[in-house]
């Protein structure tokens, strides 16, 4: 499962701004998932879950933002939504698209208690 390897990194990251204090519990942790991961958010939770457990974020709520496939023709200049997908241009069929949004994944925010 691909959100496995995703929460592994998320879980290097969250230990890295709680290993100043260790007696300190996560509550929430707020990530920010572009579309392009193909990251899915119901796996996502279930892989927090397991990364969670027996640790200092158990029992913390998981919020994802998603983050839409957005990029702009580089020959006409349009920008838009990517369905499934396609790097295709709706005004002038060009190829060349440049990506906005969509690639991000990060932690966007940490709540301890
Ligand atoms: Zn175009």
């Amino acid at each position: 499962m691909h959100e496995m390897a995703l929460m592994a990194g998320v879980f290097e990251i969250i230990s890295r701004y709680t290993a100043d204090f260790p007696e300190k519990r996560v509550t929430k942790v707020t990530l920010v998932v572009g579309e392009m991961t193909n990251a899915v958010p119901e796996a996502l939770e279930a892989a927090f879950e397991v990364y969670a457990n027996s640790t200092n974020v158990e029992g913390a709520e998981l919020v994802i933002k998603e983050i839409p496939l957005l990029a702009r023709c580089t020959e006409c200049g349009r920008e838009g939504r990517i369905e499934k997908h396609m790097f295709v241009c709706p005004a002038c069929s060009s190829l060349s698209m440049e990506i906005k949004s969509g690639r991000e994944l990060y932690v966007d925010s940490l709540e301890v208690d």
